[in-house]
């Protein structure tokens, strides 16, 4: 997977950080990620979206507007059945009720 760094600092995206290593006396070996730009130490890693490749965080399954796209699309699709309708989807879905997503 394709993942680049983000610099919260100075609001730059890179390719390649600064990677500072020393030697402290109480905890060892220390790893420094630096920004290129600025030298700010809070840079955080960003992957691409499966879906549109845009950036988005790590842990995110994908990014913010995909994420708002499938919900929007999935709200609209389950509003043309009524209750009743909706209760059997529940049922096919085992238990799972697809109205906690409306
Ligand atoms: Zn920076
Ligand atoms: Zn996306």
């Amino acid at each position: 997977m394709r993942e680049r760094w983000y610099c919260p600092d100075c609001g730059k995206e890179n390719n390649s950080v600064v990677v500072r290593t020393y030697y402290t006396t109480d905890r060892g070996k220390e790893t420094l990620v630096m920004c290129p730009w600025c030298g700010g130490d809070s840079m955080r890693k960003m992957v691409e979206c499966p879906s549109c490749h845009e950036w988005m965080e790590p842990d995110d399954r994908l990014c913010r507007k995909c994420r708002e796209h499938v919900e929007k699309s999935v709200k609209k699709f389950l509003r043309q059945f009524n209750e009743a309708e909706l209760e059997y989807v529940d049922y096919l879905l085992d238990g799972v009720s697809v109205r906690d997503l409306l």
